[in-house]
């Protein structure tokens, strides 16, 4: 396989852990690319030779965004719903099973083609890895299918059978955690690298925190990573017991105690806090102080959770920007989260940093500088760029 030089990087960011809020940053820089990893990286004026060379004009050059909670395999339209909670109706989970109906009754081409177009608007804008859940089948054949499919595009799939309770379960929640915990989590297990839980006690269509504790233990058990939604509509037993089970990432993060940043920051090597301001944003929700958790000491990482009901933007800038206006970060640590944040939420030290032996995951902007990507919100200046010819 050829290999890249890509030159004229006015700005790189390298993520890796040094300088200003971590970023690494370089001027004037080049990357070198072989086989898909970064081979070299440095002052341009010491690169060496490689096969091709592509030229940036002086744009930023960062890793590509690691967008590590999206929900992306479902079918149907929630817009009506969204109108409807900015007219005043409060958000409870429950139109998730209006997802469940339209996704159970769609053929998997049709799954397939919409999982595709969301992992490319993605990418688009400058996303290079996702993560993908499935959590709009509820049934064994419908969780399986959807991981099958997302295993597809990429290696990051989390089965998220809890969901929510379905309709037909609401009368024995105890015999959906059976299923979720039993022959659901069997079938679904080849085709996922985490399992995660709703946890959320403020739902009614969610799952206590001794529901939760069972099915993160089955899948652990079942050889899967851990993740956890919680503390999402209000405070939550979701950060505790993803400290106490080890998880890599407790997601959301909404309303927290003092105790729960104390948790998270003793946790801080294990456990991920990853904020989702899209949420906040499309549920008209309170943001979480960000900045307070970076200096309690807690990890932090950024997401979109790209879903029907309560944020269907696909964007990493986005997601930025809010953080930066929102949540108190500075441009700089957003993009850390962002990438290097993100990526260690999924225990990967591959993406979201760029050295050598890493994957030449490149993002180039239409600007000069990462700040950008906060100070020109809502314009598209990432996107990931594109190394074959
Ligand atoms: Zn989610």
């Amino acid at each position: 396989m050829s290999s890249t030089v890509v030159t004229g990087i006015g700005e790189l960011v390298t993520c890796d852990g040094t300088g200003a809020d971590g970023l690494g940053v370089q001027t004037d820089a080049a990357v070198v690319v072989q086989d898909g990893l970064v081979a070299w990286l440095g002052p341009q004026a010491g690169a060496p030779a490689a096969d091709r060379r592509l030229d940036v004009g002086g744009r930023a050059v960062l890793p590509g965004f690691v967008d590590s909670h999206a929900h992306l395999v479902f079918a149907g339209d929630r817009g009506a719903e969204f109108a409807a909670r900015m007219a005043g109706t409060p958000y409870d989970g429950g139109g998730i099973g209006v997802s469940v109906a339209a996704t159970r009754a769609a053929g998997d081409d049709e799954l397939r083609a919409l999982l595709a177009a969301r992992v490319a608007e993605m990418r688009a804008q400058g996303t290079t890895t996702v993560e993908v859940k499935s959590g709009y089948g509820l049934t064994v054949e419908d969780e399986v299918r959807a991981l099958r499919i997302a295993r597809e595009l990429t290696a990051e799939t989390t089965f998220l059978g809890a969901h929510v309770v379905p309709g037909e379960y609401a009368d024995d929640r105890a015999a959906y955690v059976d299923l979720v915990t039993g022959p659901m989590l069997e079938a679904a297990a080849p085709y996922a690298r985490w399992v995660d839980v709703f946890c959320e006690p403020h739902s009614a269509h969610a799952f206590t925190a001794d529901e939760a504790r069972a099915v993160l233990t089955a899948g652990r058990a079942a050889g899967l990573g851990l993740r956890v939604h919680g503390n999402q509509l209000g405070p939550g037993p979701g950060v505790q017991l993803a400290v106490e089970l080890g998880a890599a990432s407790v997601d959301h993060c909404t309303f927290l105690s003092t105790a729960d940043v104390d948790a998270l920051a003793d946790a801080a090597d294990t456990t991920v806090a990853t904020l989702l301001p899209g949420v906040e944003f499309s549920t008209r929700s309170p943001y979480p102080d960000a900045a307070a958790l970076l200096r309690a000491g807690v990890s932090i990482a950024l997401a979109t959770d790209c879903n029907p009901g309560t944020c269907y933007s696909s964007s990493m800038p986005f997601v930025i920007a809010l953080a930066v206006r929102e949540m108190g970060l500075t441009p700089g640590q957003a993009v850390y989260a962002a990438t290097a944040g993100s990526a260690r939420s999924l225990r990967r030290d591959d993406v979201g940093r760029l050295a050598v032996g890493a994957r030449a995951d490149l993002t180039v902007l239409e600007a000069p500088s990462h700040v950008h990507l906060s100070y020109r919100a809502g314009v598209p200046i990432a996107r990931a760029l594109e190394l074959e010819a």
